[in-house]
């Protein structure tokens, strides 16, 4: 069986822009998975302690035959290939990939909560989502297109990287 998987990409440190196409480089080769859609890359500015550089932010869709506890594990590889240290929550980063949504699974453990729990709240999550599918529907009915988010482009800006 094979499941549709969206995947946040995140990153403020070094050239995130750089960073961002090695990630999606990464989940092309990701095992028993195709890579099927690429959002727009956005700057955004950061949420959390302040005085970090601005984001770039972009959303992936693949479709995959890993489980979705097999797919974190297999993010935070890359995310760990990549250079990811971990210091303060929401402190910056040199790549952060976040497991946004499994399928219409609704999945919530100690390790792992799906769709992730900030995503309806967040413009820089809810944009990108919109530019893989405009259609696309929450597991718990909600059309992404009615979020208030998807109408605020506060602190967003599309940028431009030749990569898709
Ligand atoms: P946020 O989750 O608010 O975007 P963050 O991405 O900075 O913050 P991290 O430090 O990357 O948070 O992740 C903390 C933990 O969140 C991870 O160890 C992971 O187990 C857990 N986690 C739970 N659900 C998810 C998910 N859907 N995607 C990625 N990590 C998740
Ligand atoms: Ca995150
Ligand atoms: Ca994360």
């Amino acid at each position: 069986m094979m499941f549709t998987a969206h995947i946040g990409l995140g990153a403020n440190l070094g050239d995130p822009v750089r960073t961002l196409g090695a990630a999606i480089q990464a989940l092309r080769q990701l095992p028993d998975s195709q890579l099927t859609g690429l959002s727009h890359f956005y700057r955004s500015a950061p949420v959390g302690p302040a005085g970090q550089p601005d984001y770039v932010n972009a959303v992936a869709r693949i479709e995959t035959g890993m489980n979705a506890h097999a797919l974190l594990a297999a993010l935070q590889d890359i995310e760990n290939l990549h250079g990811r240290t971990r210091e303060v929550r929401w402190g910056a980063r040199t790549l952060d990939l976040d497991l946004l949504l499994y399928a219409n699974d609704e999945i919530r453990t100690s390790s792992l909560n799906v769709p992730h729990i900030e995503l309806k709240n967040r413009n820089f999550v809810v944009i990108p989502l919109l530019d893989i599918n405009p259609d696309l529907t929450l597991p718990d009915g909600t059309r992404l297109a009615d979020l208030p988010a998807a109408h605020d482009i506060n602190g967003l800006q599309q940028i431009a990287t030749g990569i898709s």
